[in-house]
């Protein structure tokens, strides 16, 4: 092989084996120098197309001043053309190579005849450097001197570009996938540096576990969950070592179904044993990490559910313990919802109402209550369902048995959930209580009955009394006056005899009289008819007169009359009743006075009284009874009333006389006889006035 060759040879495979990894620049400089040197030539441009502007541009030189390409561009544009007028637009446009034997003898080279000059080189040979049948750009080898360009020179620059076409290619290639690669790349980086921010501060616990169940991967909050400071605390650990063994059974039973490509139930409640020993729950979802369609392990994102979990246990507790309360408790429980259907009773209720759980769970309110009840029911039930909570109710429930029973409810509303969806009630029989009411309640009416008949009787004894009064009294006093006649021997003599007995007649009538009297008062007093006279009476006058009447009695007894009597102002009253009430007063005590006793008569005065007391020393009267002796008819021995007359009238009339005279009567006794007290108002002395 001439020498010559096996140079161009060895150049061609030069080219070929450029390392593709290099820049573009450098891939094309040293193409351009393996060619330049193998040619002996001044120098080489190397041009290219442009992928973007289709454009045909200088891109590299070699043996050439640095700023040999600025300086091309410059010419051209001096002359007004693109640098594809030169010959390199012949081989753009027909693929073949066009060499240039003499630089100044080529028209088209004349825009850079000048700088050729100036460079110091005068022949130029333009090849193709094509893709199949495109031409993508030009190896330009520059010969110091007009040279005539061989074939086989036209040839070997021509393999050199189609060589350099391949580099390029490859090179454009390696750069866009570099650049590919690299967009990957950083795509990669960030969705992952995006993916680690997400994990690590994501506000829930998040892990992963390979196939075998040992933990890969966990962030912070999962970390916290479990109760610890550092990732090298749970990485690499395996899971039984963290959940409660009921929890490991679920989670194996996920990973056989997750080998067995089963679905899985999202999410799962999973219970957990901190590094402390403390239990924490969390709801995890999982999702599975695949490789090359195979799943190599899981993905989990847990929410920390424990305070709900112990609320819950919380809840449940004290539902038990009510449920507890409320199967146990002394009185009758029960719920019903909003529409008043049973829900639950215990057994103090079941009783009550006589039946089995089944009987009544589920009924409605309205098979167990009255109509009026019903009613107060449902007004109820729509107070509580607006939040109001309201007071105990009395409820009338008619029994399976058909037999009314009394309750009375105590209710609270029920809040779930922020609603109001039921009411618990407490109820307690009062059934007796309302029986006993009800009784005392008939007692009542039949008492008030009675009272009314007693009332109505009572009027009409009184309107009897005051007939028959009245009656008797008239035929009394003409016999009583015929009888004086009589005495007075008017109507002719009478003997010693007759005298007796008219003497006898007249005292008997005369009781009579008074004992009438005493009736007709009594029956005025109670219809207030009992009409006063009051004017300016003499108490002094009143005791004289009212003595000298009764002395004649005293006398038959024997009985001494004591006056211990000051004088006294003249009272505002009435003459005839104070008369009556002393005389009264006398003749009871000459009446239950003993023969030769003493009755003592004092009357005084104070600021503002006047006090008049009758003392005898007579059989007295017992303490308990002090009292009701100034009740109508009472007497303290009924018996004596025939021993000693009387129908115990006398001292309740008067004690009527003196509260009309705004005075006070009272008794006292000290077991040897009685006092009756009288006060009476004095009246009241103006010294302006005479009298008021
Ligand atoms: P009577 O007309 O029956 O005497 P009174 O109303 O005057 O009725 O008296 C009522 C009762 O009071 C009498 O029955 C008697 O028991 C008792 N009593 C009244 N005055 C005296 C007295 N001076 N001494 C003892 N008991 C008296």
């Amino acid at each position: 092989m001439e020498k010559n060759e096996s140079k161009k040879l060895k150049a061609l495979s030069d080219i070929a084996s450029i390392d593709i990894t290099l820049e573009l620049d450098n891939i094309l400089l040293e193409i351009l120098k393996t060619t330049c040197e193998t040619m002996n030539a001044h120098s080489g441009t190397m041009m290219l197309v442009d992928e973007d502007s289709n454009e045909l541009k200088m891109v590299s030189s070699y043996g050439l001043p640095e700023d040999y390409i600025e300086r091309v561009y410059k010419a051209a544009r001096k002359a007004g053309l693109p640098i594809s007028s030169s010959p390199s637009g012949d081989v753009l446009r027909t693929g073949n190579p066009y060499p240039v034997p003499d630089i100044f003898k080529e028209p088209k080279d004349r825009p850079w005849f000048e700088l050729a000059r100036q460079i110091g080189f005068s022949a130029q040979l333009f090849t193709p450097i094509s893709q199949g049948l495109k031409v993508i750009g030009l190896l330009n080898i520059y010969m110091e001197k007009v040279h005539d360009f061989t074939e086989e020179e036209i040839n070997f620059v021509t393999i050199a570009a189609s060589q350099a076409s391949s580099v390029v290619q490859n090179a454009r290639m390696c750069m866009k996938l570099e650049g590919k690669i690299r967009e990957t790349h950083e795509a990669l980086f960030y969705s992952e540096a995006r993916y680690r921010e997400l994990f690590e501060n994501a506000q829930d616990p998040m892990y992963t576990h390979d196939m075998k169940g040992f933990f890969r991967s966990i962030n912070k909050a999962g970390l916290e969950q479990l109760g610890c400071t550092e990732n090298e605390e749970v990485i690499g650990t395996h899971i039984s070592r963290w959940l409660a063994p009921e929890s490991y059974k679920l989670v194996e039973e996920r990973f056989r179904k997750i080998y067995f490509g089963e679905p899985l139930d999202q999410p799962v409640i999973i219970e957990v044993i901190c590094k402390n020993g403390t239990h924490r729950w969390g709801e995890v979802r999982t999702s599975l990490i695949r490789h090359e369609n195979q799943v190599i392990g899981t993905h989990g994102i847990a929410r920390d559910i424990t305070e709900k979990k112990k609320l819950e246990q919380h809840l449940r507790e004290s539902e038990v313990k009510y449920r507890e309360l409320f199967e146990n408790a002394q009185e009758a429980m029960y719920t019903i919802d909003m529409n008043g259907t049973f829900l639950a009773m215990n057994n103090v209720g079941l009783n009550a109402l006589r039946v089995r759980k089944d009987e009544i769970i589920g009924t409605n309110l309205s098979e167990w209550l009255t109509p009026e009840s019903m009613e107060t029911a449902r007004h109820r039930l729509s107070e509580f369902a607006k939040g109001i909570q309201l007071g105990p109710m009395v409820y009338e429930i008619v029994r399976k048995d058909g037999e009314h029973i009394w309750i009375e409810v105590n209710n609270r509303y029920i809040m779930e959930g922020g609603k109001i969806t039921g009411i618990h009630g407490i109820a307690r029989d009062i059934t007796e209580k309302k029986r006993l009411e009800q009784k005392i309640k008939d007692y009542h009416a039949k008492l008030e009955k009675s009272y009314e008949e007693l009332l109505e009787a009572d009027r009409i004894k009184t309107e009897f009394m005051s007939n028959i009064t009245h009656e008797l009294l008239t035929p009394l006093t003409s016999i009583k006056g015929f009888v004086e006649l009589i005495d007075d021997e008017t109507m002719g003599k009478i003997n010693a005899e007759q005298k007796k007995s008219l003497e006898i007649i007249k005292r008997n009538s005369e009781r009579l009289i008074r004992l009438i009297k005493e009736l007709l008062d009594t029956s005025n007093l109670e219809n207030n008819k009992l009409g006063l006279q009051f004017r300016l009476v003499s108490v002094n006058s009143i005791l004289s007169r009212t003595i000298q009447d009764i002395h004649p009695q005293a006398n038959d007894k024997q009985i001494t009359i004591i006056k211990d009597i000051q004088q006294i102002p003249e009272i505002w009253g009435d003459e005839e009743r104070l008369v009556q009430v002393l005389t009264n007063l006398l003749i009871n005590a000459i009446k239950f006075t003993p023969h030769e006793g003493k009755i003592t008569i004092r009357a005084a005065e104070d600021i503002e009284h006047v006090k008049i007391s009758i003392s005898d020393t007579g059989i007295g009267i017992p303490a308990d009874k002090l009292k009701n002796i100034f009740d109508r008819f009472y007497q303290i021995d009924g018996s004596a009333s025939r021993k000693y007359g009387g129908v115990g009238l006398g001292l309740s009339i008067c004690k009527s006389i003196i509260d009309r005279h705004f005075g006070t009567i009272w008794a006292e006794s000290n077991g040897h006889g009685s006092t009756f007290h009288i006060v009476l108002p004095k009246l009241r002395y103006d010294p302006g006035e005479n009298n008021v």
